[in-house]
């Protein structure tokens, strides 16, 4: 055998160990966990002892920024398909199930071509607009599971405490997703309500902490959390409206979002588990698209050419 071609055999090698190693899995699940409107200025006010202690552990940062329109649909859609609005299409906020479902790849779709399972735990019925058939091996929105006439005076939305304690059951069950999207909705609910920063908003981002925990418990208790990494995070903040726009409109919500202020557009992104950097600033911008990308990313999966998110690498070891 002549020497260059024994030479060019062990390139080759070794280009395919490197190949190898590059997309070998990082971790064997991830978990994405949005709390709606988590406004990182409100969630430094309220008390939420597992949140700020898997942010101080973990790498973190305060000023991730999320997509315009910053409203629930269109961002949850940037953060789970890797795209901003101008390439998923999904600009509308409410359940219609006329509007058919998301066109453009997610992360549980990419996932799935890589032979990974896939769930989600939801607290908005909307949420079913990401519910492509044969994509999403285990979806849940508790509220169906109550009577229909019951779901029907209950609306769109259940509180964090029942998602939680869906994924726990599910768990104990045996689930072990590989991609897992969980939604809590009561801090935005009372935000709108009664203000962004209200004390009642800081009192529901208490009770998610609380099922925060429920899902760490859980993620523990199945014998996880060494193979995982967490990702705390949010669709989009929020403010409150000033005393003469609530005077002119005395019916009307007391807080709001969607606009392009930081107010609204400034999320928390926050990275726990296997290869984080422990009590690490993430130095570089981080927009919502990224979750998708680092989701993938850590699963050892081929993120798709032309997803506007990025991994963000820098957060892990
Ligand atoms: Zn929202
Ligand atoms: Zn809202």
């Amino acid at each position: 055998m002549s020497f260059p071609l024994k030479c060019s055999a062990f390139f080759l090698a070794a280009v395919l160990t490197t190949a190898a190693l590059a997309d070998a899995p990082r971790v064997a699940h991830v978990f994405i966990i949005s709390f709606d409107g988590g406004k990182p200025a409100v969630i430094a006010q309220s008390e939420m002892p597992v949140f700020k202690a898997m942010a101080a552990e973990g790498a973190h940062s305060w000023e991730a920024q999320t997509i315009m329109p910053s409203i629930t649909l269109p961002s949850h859609t940037s953060m789970l398909t890797g795209v901003t609005p101008l390439k998923h299409h999904i600009l509308w906020n409410d359940w219609k199930p006329e509007e058919g479902l998301v066109k453009v790849p997610t992360v549980f779709s990419v996932a799935k071509q890589h032979g990974l399972t896939t769930a989600m735990f939801v607290g908005k019925v909307k949420f079913k607009h990401l519910n492509v058939p044969g994509t999403v091996d285990t979806f849940v929105f508790p509220l169906a599971d109550l009577p229909v006439d019951a779901q029907a005076a209950e609306k769109s939305k259940v509180e964090a405490k029942p998602v939680a304690a869906a994924f726990a059951s599910a768990l104990a069950g045996g689930l072990k997703p590989d991609v897992c999207f969980i939604h809590f909705s009561d801090t935005d609910t009372a935000g709108h309500k009664y203000g962004w920063g209200s004390p009642e908003q800081i009192q529901a981002f208490a009770h998610c902490d609380a099922a925060l925990q429920i899902v760490m418990r859980a993620i523990r208790a199945a014998g996880l959390a060494d193979s995982s990494v967490i990702i705390l995070t949010a669709d989009h903040g929020g403010h409150t409206l000033t005393a003469e726009q609530q005077k002119a409109n005395p019916t009307a919500a007391k807080g709001t979002h969607g606009l392009a202020i930081p107010e609204d557009l400034t999320i928390p992104w926050i990275a726990w588990g296997k290869g984080v950097k422990p009590h690490f600033t993430i130095p570089r911008p981080i927009g919502t698209c990224d979750t998708a990308a680092t989701a993938l990313w850590l699963l050892g999966v081929p993120v798709p050419a032309g997803w506007d998110g990025k991994p963000v690498t820098a957060a892990f070891e």
